[in-house]
């Protein structure tokens, strides 16, 4: 389904133009307009779906296929030196436009971005008591 008020879903369906760089029945990628560095690209499904997990099974294992075969692409046209792929769910997430999509984003040696977090530092027990609390 679309949901209209959706920019992605216009874009994905082509009702907006813009730069397309990979399109099948299911997906449309499209260059990000806010790039992290040369290539930043966005993998789109045609149906809306908020987030992963509303994503269809079906959908979301094709799309990490997809996204991967984007990647090699991206990688051997620009000459990039490596591959970041994100997707985020949720505006604490960092969530912006709320129809999945997965970003991805060529790197280079000299782009200067960082995709990163500050690593913490738990001790061994407190990593216990938290894989205890997710198989529980
Ligand atoms: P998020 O933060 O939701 O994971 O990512 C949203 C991404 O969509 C951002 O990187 C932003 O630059 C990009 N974006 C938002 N609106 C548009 C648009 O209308 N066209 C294109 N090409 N990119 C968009
Ligand atoms: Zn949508």
């Amino acid at each position: 389904m679309k949901k209209d008020d959706c920019i992605f879903c216009k874009i994905a369906n082509g009702e907006i133009p813009t730069n397309t760089i990979y399109e099948d029945e299911d997906f449309r990628a499209i260059l990000d307009m806010g790039p992290a560095a040369k290539g930043h690209a966005l993998l789109l499904p045609k149906e809306h779906a908020d987030n992963l997990f509303e994503l269809p099974d079906e959908i979301a294992q094709k799309a990490l296929v997809t996204a991967k075969k984007i990647g090699k692409k991206l990688v051997d046209k620009l000459g990039a030196d490596g591959l970041n792929i994100v997707q985020n769910n949720g505006e604490i997430a960092g969530q912006t436009v709320m129809h999945f999509h997965i970003h991805i984003i060529p790197r280079y040696k000299s782009d200067g971005q960082k995709i990163n977090w500050v690593p913490g530092s738990p001790s061994a027990e407190e990593l216990a008591t938290i894989c205890k609390e997710i198989n529980a």
